[in-house]
C-alpha cells in the first residue's frame, strides 16, 4: 500500500487511452478508477433522473453540464476508498471543473494531483474512435481491426463469448463533435496544469503495456 496518496488525473482525447490506462493503473496503485462517463453510462442504462438528463448532450457528444458532473464527482471524491488516491478519468474536462476540483482537494486536505497528458496525434483518435468495440460480458475495448472482432459478433475473449456493440457517440457526427469539444473545452487544461506544474506528458502510442509502464514511472517520479 503506498504511504503518500495517488491522486491522479488522465487527461487526453477522447479515444486516447484513458480508460484502458485508467484501469491498469488503478490496479496497479490500488486506488479507485472514477470514470464519468462511465458513471453516466450507468445512470442512462438505470434509467435514473440524472440518466435522463444526462443522454441528449452524451448522444450528441457534446459535454454534460459542469453542475451535474462537478457534484458526480464531488460526491465520488468524498467516499472513504479514495483516502489511498484515485485515478480520474475523463473528468476534468473544462476550466470550471478543473477549478471545482482543485476546491474539492483543498476541502479534503487531500495532496497535490498529479496530472498526466495522454498524447496522441488527431488521425489515430479518429482510427481508434471510429473503429472501437467494446463488449457487453466483459467490458473489454477491441478494434474492428483486431483478429476475430467483426460487427455483429461476439467478444473475442475465448472466455467470455458475449456481444460486441459501438458506443453511439462513436459514430462518425459524434466523433467529429467530441473532437471539437475536447480541442475548444478540454485542451486549455493542458496549459491550467501546466502552468501550475502539475503535468506530465506521456506519449500514448503504443503497446497498453508499454503506455501503462510510463504512465506508472511518472507517477511514481512524483510521488
Ligand atoms: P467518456 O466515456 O469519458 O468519453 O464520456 C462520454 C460522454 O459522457 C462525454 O462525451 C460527455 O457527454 C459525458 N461526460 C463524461 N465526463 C464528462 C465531464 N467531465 N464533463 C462533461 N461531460 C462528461
Amino acid at each position: 500500500m503506498p504511504d503518500r496518496e495517488h491522486n491522479v488525473v488522465l487527461l487526453g482525447a477522447p479515444g486516447a487511452g484513458k480508460g484502458t490506462q485508467a484501469k491498469m493503473l488503478s490496479d496497479e496503485l490500488g486506488v479507485p478508477h472514477i470514470s464519468t462517463g462511465d458513471i453516466l453510462r450507468g445512470a442512462v442504462a438505470a434509467g435514473s433522473e440524472l440518466g435522463a438528463q444526462a443522454k441528449g448532450y452524451m448522444d450528441r457528444g457534446e459535454l454534460v453540464p459542469d453542475e451535474l458532473v462537478i457534484a458526480i464527482a464531488r460526491e465520488r471524491l468524498a467516499q472513504a476508498d479514495c483516502a489511498p488516491g484515485f485515478v480520474l478519468d475523463g473528468f476534468p474536462r473544462t476550466v470550471a471543473q478543473a477549478e471545482a476540483l482543485d476546491q474539492v482537494v483543498d476541502e479534503l486536505g487531500r495532496e497535490a494531483l498529479i496530472v498526466i497528458n495522454l498524447a496522441v496525434d488527431e488521425d489515430e483518435i479518429v482510427r481508434r474512435l471510429s473503429g472501437r468495440r467494446l463488449c457487453r460480458g466483459c467490458e473489454g475495448i477491441f478494434h474492428i481491426d483486431d483478429e476475430g472482432v467483426e460487427d455483429g459478433g461476439a467478444c473475442p475473449n475465448p472466455d467470455c463469448d458475449d456481444e460486441l456493440y459501438q458506443r453511439s457517440d462513436d459514430r462518425p457526427e459524434a466523433i467529429r463533435e467530441r473532437l471539437e469539444v475536447y480541442r475548444r473545452q478540454t485542451q486549455p487544461l493542458i496549459d491550467y496544469y501546466g502552468e501550475r506544474g502539475l503535468l506530465v506528458n506521456v506519449s500514448g502510442v503504443g503497446g497498453p503495456e508499454e503506455i501503462a509502464a510510463a504512465v506508472l514511472a511518472a507517477v511514481r517520479e512524483r510521488s
